[in-house]
């Protein structure tokens, strides 16, 4: 019972910061990984419906046991080889970390064949240029169009827009963090080489939400401001 007043405290302290940041709608996606069922279940029932994991096994025994219209994020990094159990879970509602044309198939075809809604896909995009981070390479714009192309074209898909793992150092600059310009700058190349508009922009945890939403961010994903700090993976 104190846990449930705990988190919904902090989930609504967090709130005010995004509201008091952003001048139109901006998704506040909690993360729970790594956190239990119990966790979710109490801010579920606080209204709370956007929940991110980061690792797929978790997330298709979370999705079993809590109810059917949470909004599910994967916003872990993804292999080919789990696209298929990810795109089964029926209330799976965005994939943040879609690098590969290979990988838009694979969800695809598993949804096509599994049903429910389109998963809202999000291009994961590394734009500080690190060779550890996963994403696709934010100097080389032809591939990230083309992956886009692929999902447009994927009915069981829908191009929501892109995301990025900033660096944190970089939030601390006084002129903005630069891995957020990049991305804000390569969405709107992709709205125009697609001729679409209003991409999200998926940028912005615990430590750096409010520079994000400054700089454009539409969805923020904060996990240890809500749910406090995490146990190791192992
Ligand atoms: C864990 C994680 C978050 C949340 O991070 P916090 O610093 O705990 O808010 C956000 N985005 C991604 C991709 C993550 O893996």
């Amino acid at each position: 019972m104190l846990r449930a007043v705990e988190l919904v405290a902090n989930y609504e302290g967090i709130l005010k910061r995004v509201a008091a940041a952003a001048s139109r709608p901006v998704t506040l996606v909690a993360v729970s990984k790594l956190k239990p069922a119990s966790d979710i279940a109490a801010l579920y029932a606080h209204g709370v419906r956007h929940f991110g994991e980061n690792y797929v096994n978790e997330l298709v025994t979370k999705a079993a046991e809590l109810p059917s219209d949470i909004k599910w994020h994967f916003i872990g990094s993804l292999q080919s080889n789990k696209c298929k159990e990810l795109a089964k879970i029926p209330n799976l509602y965005a994939v943040e970390t879609v690098d590969s044309v290979k990988k838009v198939r694979k969800l695809q075809e598993a949804r096509a064949a599994h049903g429910g809604l389109p998963i809202n896909v999000y291009l994961q995009i590394n734009t500080s240029g690190e060779d550890n981070k996963s994403g696709l390479s934010v100097a080389n714009v032809d591939e990230t169009l083309e992956v886009a192309r692929a999902v447009v074209a994927a009915e069981s898909l829908v191009l929501a827009g892109l995301m990025t793992i900033g660096l944190i150092e970089q939030s601390k600059r006084e002129d903005g963090n630069s891995d957020f310009a990049r991305l804000v700058k390569l969405a709107g190349e992709v709205e125009a080489a697609l001729g679409v508009s209003g991409l999200e922009l998926s940028m912005g945890m615990s430590s750096d939400f409010e520079e994000a939403i400054a700089q454009g961010s539409t969805s923020v994903r904060v996990g240890s401001d809500i749910f406090g700090s995490r146990p190791p993976k192992v």
